[in-house]
């Protein structure tokens, strides 16, 4: 099997971490976004089994940052044949965000935050992405949430966001179709990883673990593995898809 071209964003730890190495067990080469001080994304790197993996940095939020961080991976890589939109913040600090108890000022600020870089990034790195797929076909999966179904109460830019991306990965599956780019989601529930361990923390995490009849929430490799899967070759009928992955939870209430 031949060794694809790789960008996973977010990819130092948690569910994107998992997805890079992922892709790594399986022949690939990598690119590891992130955007911090690097020395995560390095140790992966160096982790990680196989040669030719990148590392590679922009905040999302940042259009022009995104577009120099995926020419930056497709040169180094060799192009693009796979894309990973996993980057995401909950919210600030997950502190609530308000309608009430906050200035109109404090919700926007709040908004675009999260917007950016959820949505907004995401749709940014698609577009520099796609330049890279065109002519030889590519997979784009986008990691979204079951907030996009449910609603995020305390997190309303997170839901939006969220379904925001789901729609985007629908409406770019009907696009990208006659490039041989097929685009799928994945939307899971509570994962455990950094963004989650204050909500899993005592009793409320006792209440979600007891939303799924497995009794757990999901491991970041669960994902991992619908992701790699929806990016395969194989995978061209799943365009379009939403996968709920959820351990059957939220089926009982
Ligand atoms: P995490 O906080 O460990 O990882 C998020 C990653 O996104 C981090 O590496 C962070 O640096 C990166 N990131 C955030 N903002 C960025 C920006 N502006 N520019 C560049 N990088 C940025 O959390 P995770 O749980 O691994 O989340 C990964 C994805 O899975 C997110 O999109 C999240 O919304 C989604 N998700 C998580 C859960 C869960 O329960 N953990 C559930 C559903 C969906």
């Amino acid at each position: 099997m031949t060794s694809r071209a790789v960008l996973v964003t977010g990819a130092s730890r948690g569910i994107g971490r998992a997805v890079a190495a992922r892709f790594a067990a399986g022949g690939d080469r990598v690119a590891i976004h992130h955007r911090g001080s690097g020395e995560l994304a390095e140790r992966l790197r160096a982790e990680l089994p196989g040669d030719g993996h990148v590392v590679v940095r922009a905040d999302l939020a940042d259009p022009e940052a995104v577009r120099v961080m995926v020419d930056d991976a497709a040169a180094r890589l060799g192009g693009l044949d796979v894309l990973v939109n996993n980057a995401g913040v909950y919210g600030e600090r997950n502190a609530p965000h308000p309608v009430f108890g906050a200035s109109y000022a404090e919700w926007q600020r709040r908004w675009r935050q999260v917007l950016e870089t959820n949505l907004t990034g995401a749709a940014n790195v698609t577009w520099c992405a796609a330049q890279h797929m065109r002519g030889r076909g590519g997979r784009i999966v986008n990691v979204s949430s079951r907030g996009a179904f449910r609603g995020e109460p305390e997190q309303p830019a997170y839901g939006a966001s969220k379904a925001g991306l789901n729609a985007l990965g629908q409406s770019l599956a009907v696009a990208l179709a006659p490039y041989g780019i097929a685009v799928a989601t994945v939307a899971p529930g509570f994962v455990e990883t950094d963004m989650t361990t204050e909500h899993l923390a005592g009793e409320g995490g006792a209440t979600i673990r007891a939303q799924s009849p497995f009794g757990r929430v999901a491991r970041p490799e669960e994902i991992a593995a619908a992701v790699h899967w929806l990016a395969s070759a194989e995978a061209e009928w799943a365009s379009g898809t939403i996968v709920d992955l959820n351990g059957a939870s939220y089926l009982r209430t």
